[in-house]
């Protein structure tokens, strides 16, 4: 899988970096690293990836096929 991060819609909230550090980390400024960009996730992070997913208050993260 593959996660799709609009950034439009993110706001920095980090939740998405408590669930899955590996994958999410904030900058200095508060904004959202994601370490993966067009990568596919590694099946034994998939299920941290949905919690992401699932945290992120204003839905700015998908998954992609
Ligand atoms: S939880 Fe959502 S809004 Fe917050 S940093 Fe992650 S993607 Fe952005």
């Amino acid at each position: 899988m593959k996660i799709h991060v609009d950034r439009d819609r993110c706001e920095g909230h980090g939740l998405c970096a408590e669930q899955a550090p590996t994958l999410f980390t904030m900058d200095d400024e508060g904004e959202l690293i994601y370490h993966h960009e067009g990568r596919d996730i590694a099946d034994g992070q998939v299920g941290r990836a949905r919690a992401a997913i699932g945290s992120c208050p204003v839905a700015a993260l998908t998954e992609a096929p």
